[in-house]
């Protein structure tokens, strides 16, 4: 109160106090350019800011009905794992601090695993929640994962990661900790079911999480602006004693020294996953996702005509056994084109045979297949 509002006649007060009311969440404040920004029109946007493209954090509901098709999905429950083992405290109890995190994000953990489709195409996805405790990885975040990558088989289907996390959670010690090789575990079960394991990272993605499953992935895709890296930037300026690039762990930067493949925007991103995917599980053809392309009748094409290793697939094999050598030839592909990124080299992209029955080979899957690897090789 100051001498100006004392002077306010009560029922003028009394009306101006009822304006307090109004949820103070109606606008936020860009942290890219300091605009303000209507919640409905942030909503429309998909959290992305209207003036200068700065990607805001999006909750985990958001981007799950934003990303698979119809906005449907199927929820894993969480976990029932042991609850403060430690009876860990520091200023507050860790059993007060997960009951506060839940009543402020509704949530029961820091990750959500779903499953669904993308394009005709089936999915899991575990995705952090970094509202809930920094999106920590506690003994139920690492056992989501390992749960997401076990019906990632199961379906047969791809998974993707999309971390948003600080790291391991301190509350929980060493069984924090653990949960990294142990992701990486689950995670070598998707892989050697010959399944793509894509990462998509987001704001941030720092410490144990970065430092495991996140890092692992058979294709790296960033959000625009995330800041991606395992110490933080002071630790390692004091440790290094050198002034660090202005855009150190930033997700282009990380792009131009080779370690993401694609920095993507929102908006693009269900296309491009549902392209990747497509070819990955070499579904993605003139007839659709779900037009009879698939791997196991044995007459899609895509990823493995990169291949330099690539072995023709006789059409007399069983439907199992060639979908098993595709799948292998399709991961060569992946390795070769990772290779060729890394010693620095272009990835010739040769020209397409026929298809086993001689007909024309799908344009979209060539054209496709071409703008990821051009995507890819941007980042060199
Ligand atoms: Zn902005």
């Amino acid at each position: 109160m100051n001498w100006l509002t004392n002077l306010i006649p009560p029922r003028i007060r009394s009306f101006v106090s009822e304006q307090k009311d109004v949820p103070d969440n109606l606008w936020q404040k860009c942290p890219g350019c300091e605009s303000m920004l209507f919640h409905r029109d942030l909503e429309k946007s998909k959290n992305v800011c209207y003036y200068c493209g700065h990607h805001l954090r999006i909750s985990v509901k958001d981007r799950l009905e934003m990303m698979l098709d119809d906005g449907k999905y199927e929820e894993l429950p969480v976990p029932d794992v042991a609850h403060d083992p430690l009876k860990f405290k520091d200023r507050k109890r860790y059993t007060d601090r997960i009951k506060e995190a839940q009543s402020k994000t509704g949530l029961k953990e820091a990750i959500s695993v779903a499953h669904g489709t993308m394009g005709g195409l089936p999915v899991v996805i575990a995705a952090f929640n970094f509202k809930y405790m920094g999106g920590s990885m506690g003994a139920a975040v690492g056992e989501s994962i390992v749960r997401a990558a076990e019906l990632a088989v199961k379906n047969n289907a791809a998974l993707i990661a999309i971390p948003a996390s600080g790291g391991a959670r301190m509350q929980e010690g060493m069984l924090s900790l653990i949960q990294m090789p142990r992701s990486i575990a689950a995670i070598q079960m998707v892989k050697e079911a010959m399944l793509p394991y894509i990462v998509i990272l987001t704001d941030p993605t720092t410490g144990g999480v970065s430092a495991s499953f996140a890092m692992v992935g058979d294709i790296h895709i960033a959000e625009p602006g995330a800041t991606i890296g395992f110490a933080g930037r002071r630790v390692i300026e004091e440790t290094v004693r050198e002034t660090l690039p202005e855009d150190f762990q930033t997700a282009e930067y990380l792009l131009e020294h080779g370690m993401v493949d694609m920095v993507v925007p929102r908006k693009e991103m269900k296309k491009t996953l549902v392209n990747i995917i497509g070819i990955l599980m070499q579904k993605s053809g003139c007839n659709g996702p779900n037009g009879g392309n698939d791997g196991s009748k044995g007459n899609s094409k895509g990823k493995n005509n990169n291949a330099p290793n690539e072995k023709k697939v006789s059409a007399k094999k069983s439907p199992a056994r060639r979908t098993k050598i595709k799948a292998k030839a399709s991961q060569q592909a992946l390795d070769a084109q990772k290779t060729a990124k890394i010693s620095g080299s272009t990835i010739p992209h040769k020209k397409q045979p026929s298809n086993e029955d001689g007909s024309a080979k799908c344009c979209d899957s060539d054209s496709t297949l071409q703008n990821i690897t051009k995507v890819a090789a941007a980042g060199l």
